[in-house]
């Protein structure tokens, strides 16, 4: 049995990053950035104003200044001429200030009549307008990796980027396992259950960056569960479900055994989730989960998460695990780390009395996992705890 980080490290080594391939704008959000890029512009491409109201001299900004309107300047149809002295251009937010002008009197504080104005309140202290690249410059650049968010896509198309160059997404193919198992919608026997952690996991996985293919069921004997490693085979990643302890109908370590994986571990040093094995099978990383929901679905956190984080070019730890002080009192852990359901509400970590494997209910109430290292001595209310957002 091996410790969670060893796990982890040992999983890390079966994935690459994903080829780069090049793809629209709009194709781009929720993908890595997979090299650096520039901006084809500036922005403001010129000294813009912030506000409605006139462009003047700032010299000649006082109050009860009066000052002759000669022109507009609206957005995307700027004032060509230039501002002189006693001279202002009425002007609208996001038009380009007009030659000769350097401040906006904002229309607040003017007064008009006819094509006279004048400053009737004191003006503030800026200018209200924006300089000419004052966002970003012409070559400013977006670094990588990065997984790009709305806000990035945005800032992308203000750069005038409209292909951006990213990581492949890793195709996963889900196998879930057991005789007992039928797919939401159908009608079960009266022996069965609803595969559930297999959904749970597309959704975990699909919101990762995964292009998730789920895979038929396989049935609790040999000659299925081979069908079903062999329609996964040009997968990136191979997860299989349930099957990987060691009961008499528990097949996935001998059938991947004699299809010649190199496995590099079977069993971890955790709760939820100790019979988990991974190695190569093919040109796949392979990485058989526990069948119970709730052991599934943490390890999906803990391993294929950072799996599928370094395969699309991010380092594979997110930021840190928060901490938070406990909400109560926790007995002695165990020798295997702990990953235990609870709710971080008003920053304090209130962890679950029961955690069970197989209770859905507490993690869908869960917003995170606390995570007790092995042999963790008694915790007292108000200490700080690790925890993993979920
Ligand atoms: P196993 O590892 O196959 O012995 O499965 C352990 C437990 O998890 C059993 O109670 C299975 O019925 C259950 N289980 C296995 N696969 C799934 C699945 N895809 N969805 C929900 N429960 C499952
Ligand atoms: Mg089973």
């Amino acid at each position: 049995m091996i410790s969670v980080s060893e796990a982890l490290d040992t999983v890390l080594k079966l994935v690459s990053p994903m080829r780069v391939e090049t793809v629209p704008l709009r194709a781009a959000a929720g993908r890595v950035l997979a090299a650096p890029v520039s901006a084809n512009r500036d922005q403001p491409p010129f000294a813009a104003s912030a506000m409605d109201g006139y462009a003047v001299k700032a010299a000649e900004v006082e109050r009860d200044a009066m000052f002759k309107v000669i022109g507009e300047s609206a957005a995307g149809h700027g004032f060509k001429g230039r501002v002189g002295p006693g001279q202002a251009v009425r002007i609208f937010t996001g038009a380009p200030v007009p030659e000769g002008a350097d401040f906006v009197v904002i229309q607040e504080d003017t007064s008009r009549t006819g094509s006279l104005i004048t400053i009737s309140d004191h003006p503030g202290p800026g200018n209200n307008i924006r300089p000419k690249g004052g966002d970003f410059q012409l070559g400013s650049t977006i670094a990588a990796p990065r997984l790009l968010s709305s806000a990035d896509i945005a800032l992308l198309a203000a750069m005038n980027i409209a292909e951006v160059p990213v990581h492949v997404r890793p195709t996963v193919a889900l196998i879930s396992t057991g005789d007992e198992l039928v797919l939401p919608g159908d009608t079960p026997g009266p022996d069965q259950i609803i595969a559930s952690n297999t959904f749970g996991l597309d959704a975990l996985l699909t919101a990762a960056g995964a292009r998730v293919r789920i895979l038929p069921i396989a049935r609790d004997t040999e000659g299925s569960l081979r069908m079903a490693l062999d329609l996964a085979h040009e997968a990136d990643l191979i997860v299989t479900i349930g099957g990987a302890s060691v009961g008499d109908h528990d097949l996935v370590a001998g059938v991947t055994e004699s299809l010649g994986m190199a496995r590099a571990f079977y069993k971890v040093a955790m709760r939820p989730g100790k019979p988990l094995m991974a190695g190569k099978l093919g040109r796949s990383a392979m990485v058989g989960l526990p069948g119970n929901p709730v052991s599934a679905m943490v390890c999906g956190h803990v391993f294929l998460l950072p799996m599928l984080r370094a395969m699309q070019g991010l380092p594979p730890h997110g930021p840190q695990p928060a901490e938070a002080p406990l909400a109560q009192d926790l007995p002695a852990n165990g020798p295997r780390t702990h990953y235990m359901r609870a709710q971080l509400s008003a920053a304090e970590l209130h962890v679950f009395d029961d955690q069970d494997s197989a209770r859905l209910t507490l993690l869908a109430e869960a917003n995170a996992l606390a995570i007790r290292p092995a042999n963790d001595p008694p915790r007292a209310k108000g200490t700080m705890l690790a925890y993993l957002p979920i």
